[in-house]
């Protein structure tokens, strides 16, 4: 499948109803998360795929799109109920879990792809345990944090290395409020960060 025909399909993957802004659910642009998807697709990388705070769950639906076997986790049941209504809508199976990404046991995966919560908000757990539990059982993590985070995820990951870095931007809404319907763009960056065995020796 083409990317251009990706992102036609995940247009309409349904968003979240009632964003909670605690939360931090400001979904991936179907462009992105295209963007995300085939470049891991162009790699081999889309095999086995867990989404870390699927949300509605685009990037969980965009990969079994592609012929991956996937798997979305997420703590809020109404972002799940949207998830499992909009991969019956687009024909796909994904096997959605609820759980707390700090606290779930999972298996090891071949792939992680997410877009955590970028921990602005006081009550956000922040992208902190999500790059941990990735770290824990992934081969290769696609993720998406705001600008300016390079630093401290390559310190954060390690022995896992990042390997490439882009840059894009995510559409919110301002305040979350319903009354406003301004929008402003926030800067973000998706990284490919592996954590293949070779990495432990790398530098040494
Ligand atoms: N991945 C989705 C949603 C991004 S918003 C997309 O790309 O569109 C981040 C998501 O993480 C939200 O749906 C939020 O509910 C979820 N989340 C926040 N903390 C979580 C936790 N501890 N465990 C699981 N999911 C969590």
């Amino acid at each position: 499948m083409k990317k251009k025909q990706l992102e036609m399909l995940l247009e309409r993957v349904e968003g979240f109803s009632s964003p909670s802004a605690e939360m931090e659910q400001y979904p991936t642009p179907a462009p992105l998360a295209a963007a995300l998807l085939h470049l891991a697709y162009m790699r081999g990388e889309l095999e086995q795929v867990v989404d870390l705070g699927c949300g509605t769950g685009v990037l969980a639906i965009g990969a079994a799109l592609l012929g991956a076997r996937a798997a979305g986790v997420e703590v809020d049941p109404r972002a799940l109920a949207v998830a499992r209504r909009n991969a019956s809508r687009l024909k796909v199976h994904v096997d959605f879990i609820r759980a707390d990404v700090g606290t779930l046991a999972l298996k090891r995966v071949g792939t992680v792809v997410m877009n955590p919560p970028f921990g602005a908000q006081k009550a956000s757990p922040g992208d902190r345990a999500f790059l941990r539990k990735a770290v824990q059982i992934a081969d290769v993590i696609y993720s998406i944090h705001n600008a300016g985070s390079e630093e401290f995820i390559r310190k954060y990951i390690a022995p896992c290395t990042v390997e490439e870095v882009y840059r894009s931007q995510i559409p919110i809404k301002r305040c979350f409020s319903f009354h406003s319907r301004e929008v402003r763009e926030i800067e973000v960056e998706l990284y490919r960060i592996s954590c293949h065995k070779g990495n432990q020796s790398r530098g040494t």
